[in-house]
């Protein structure tokens, strides 16, 4: 550890500034303990992602992933929780306080709640790495806008490729879902959206096996699985949809997880008193807002009720 980092202490620290940990964030600020939420690389996480958020309780008009968690921000500042624009690059669970250390500061804090979050499995086919940001995108609310009148693919067939397929449309000329299977494992709402939507269409039981281009993609290499025939075909952009693993690599081998999640009790304690955990960090099932917040509340409730 370097001398030169700030330090600073808090009763609480959050890791992940997602639905998790801002809703535990409003919760242990609202009950008065100091606390600090470190954002991580992204204010809100994978939600911050999606493009159009229409299942979140008490929000019946359909809005952004990005004024969701805005509105998630505002409510815990209102209760003076603290919100470092700033990433963990280490952890230390052996000593209490807890040590995270971040770029510039090491934060020692008597409770830690893991809410770090998931995020996108890439497809992991030779050009991915090479093209990404420059034709290859994870995300559609951020990079859709630049494919106006183009011609795009969608690689997935759950509820996030379909979703963002009918987003696409709003831009893209044409959209091809592309899917390793014959049928898709998207909600049947999602489904019948995009198959009455005219500018999608699908390329089935295909999977991708290179991305080939010069200085940005070109074109796919892909395969039929049933067949066998590869061909390739043009695209302006391809947007990867294919699942997610949770962010939980600075924790490895401090606490008990299985498949990468951190384990915890119905309590969201995890195996070390003081730590307790939440989202998709410990659920790699639902991924759904409503739930993480849930989560993020119940850890926070448990801090309070251990600290009584
Ligand atoms: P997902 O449900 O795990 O779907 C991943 C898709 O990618 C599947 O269709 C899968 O094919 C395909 N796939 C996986 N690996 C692949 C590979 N290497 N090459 C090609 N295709 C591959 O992931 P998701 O769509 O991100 O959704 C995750 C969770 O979030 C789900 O529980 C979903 O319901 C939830 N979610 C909910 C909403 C909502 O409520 N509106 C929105 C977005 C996400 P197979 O089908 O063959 O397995």
């Amino acid at each position: 550890m370097t001398n030169e980092k700030k330090q600073k202490s808090t009763q609480v620290l959050i890791l992940g500034s997602g639905a998790a940990g801002l809703s535990a964030a409003i919760y242990t600020a609202r009950a008065g303990l100091e606390t600090v939420v470190l954002t991580g690389p992204t204010l809100g996480g994978q939600i911050s992602l999606t493009a159009e958020i229409e299942n979140y309780p008490g929000f019946p008009e359909v809005l952004s992933g990005v004024e969701l968690i805005s509105k998630f921000q505002t409510q815990a500042e209102r209760f003076d929780a603290q919100i470092d624009y700033d990433s963990a690059s280490r952890v230390d669970l052996s000593v209490r306080p807890f040590i995270v250390e971040t770029e510039g500061t090491i934060y020692s804090a008597q409770n830690l709640i893991l809410a770090t979050g998931s995020k996108a499995i890439p497809l992991g086919v030779p050009g991915e790495e090479k093209f990404t940001g420059k034709g290859v995108s994870f995300c559609a609310t951020c990079d859709g806008f630049f494919y106006r009148g183009k011609n795009v693919a969608v690689i997935g067939g759950g509820n996030s490729a379909v979703e963002e397929a009918l987003f696409l449309t709003r831009f893209a000329d044409k959209v091809t879902i592309i899917h390793r299977r014959d049928s898709l494992r998207a909600e049947p709402i999602a489904q019948k959206r995009a198959k009455e939507n005219p500018k999608i269409d699908y390329l089935w039981d295909t999977v991708v096996e290179e991305i080939l281009g010069d200085t940005r993609l070109e074109k796919l290499r892909v395969r039929n699985v049933k067949t066998d025939e590869v061909s390739e075909i043009p695209f302006d952009g391809i947007f990867v949809f294919v699942g997610n693993r949770p962010v939980s690599e600075l924790f490895e081998g401090q606490l008990e997880m299985e498949n990468g999640l951190v384990k915890v009790d119905p309590l969201m304690h995890t195996s070390i008193p003081g730590v307790y955990a939440a989202g998709e960090t410990v659920d790699g099932f639902y991924r759904q807002v409503v739930i993480s917040a849930g989560s993020g509340a119940m850890a926070a409730i448990s801090i309070t009720k251990d600290l009584e």
